[in-house]
């Protein structure tokens, strides 16, 4: 999301703000782009996909709506500890492939545990 106030006519990195934490867009934490400017960070993403992809524990609701497609959606989600807002597992996977794709993020996949 853009924080509150931004001047669309000069928006700065630090004026994009992760919707499931709050934080703000730097260097260390990219930032990938959902639907409707809703954005998640490497960081949420990380936690997003160990949960949902790697564990297989959902943690939203059925019928919960992902923030990220605007969706209600029936499949598993990740609900954010922090704001409580929710991402669903075709996002979370999207969104992970798009960061990992991205050579300057320097994002990669959680990898499963043994
Ligand atoms: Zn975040
Ligand atoms: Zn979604």
């Amino acid at each position: 999301m853009q924080r509150p106030g931004t001047d669309d006519n000069n928006v700065q990195m630090s004026d994009i703000l992760c919707d499931f934490c709050g934080k703000e867009w730097t260097l260390e934490r990219p930032m990938v782009e959902g639907h409707r400017g809703a954005c998640i960070c490497g960081e949420c993403l990380t936690l997003a996909y160990t949960a949902v992809v790697i564990d297989g524990s959902a943690t939203a609701p059925a019928g919960f709506m992902c923030e990220l497609c605007r969706e209600n959606r029936p499949d598993a989600g990740w609900k954010s500890p922090a704001t409580g807002i929710a991402a669903c597992f075709r996002c979370i996977k999207q969104s992970a492939g798009v960061l990992q794709k991205d050579a300057e993020s320097g994002w990669k996949k959680p990898a499963a545990k043994k």
